[in-house]
C-alpha cells in the first residue's frame, strides 16, 4: 500500500470527521496544535519506558490498538493531516518547498549548535 500526502490528509480528516471530532466547527487552533504536541509526548514516554533499542517495536494494546514509538509518530502525522484537511492547507506544497530549501542550506545551517 502506498500513501500519498493527499490520501493521508483525506483519510485522516474523513475518519476524524466520521468519529465526531469535528462536530464542533469552532475547535480552538491552539488546542489542536497542543494535541499534536501530546502525540510527541506519547512517543517520548514510550522511549522513556522501553528505551532506544525498542524504537521499532510495536505491539497490540487493549482492543487491538496498535502501540509503540512509531505508532505515536504516526499519530503526530495523522493529527497534522487531519488539521490540514479541516483547514484546506496544502501540506504537500509546503513539504516540497521546505525539502528543496533544506537541500540548499549550508552544513549545520551555518553555525547552529542543534
Ligand atoms: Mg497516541
Amino acid at each position: 500500500m502506498s500513501i500519498t500526502i493527499e490520501s493521508l490528509i483525506s483519510e485522516s480528516h474523513q475518519t476524524a470527521t466520521a468519529k465526531g471530532w469535528w462536530d464542533d466547527p469552532n475547535r480552538n487552533v491552539g488546542e489542536l496544535l497542543a494535541l499534536i504536541h501530546s502525540e510527541v509526548s506519547e512517543a517520548l514516554e514510550v522511549y522513556r519506558v522501553k528505551g532506544k533499542d525498542s524504537l521499532n517495536e510495536n505491539w497490540l494494546g487493549d482492543k487491538g490498538k496498535p502501540e509503540g514509538f512509531t505508532v505515536e509518530l504516526a499519530d503526530v502525522i495523522i493529527r497534522i493531516a487531519d488539521f490540514c484537511g479541516e483547514f484546506g492547507l496544502d501540506l504537500e506544497e509546503s513539504l516540497t518547498a521546505k525539502l528543496a530549501y533544506n537541500r540548499t542550506r549550508p552544513y549545520r545551517h551555518g553555525d547552529k549548535k542543534a
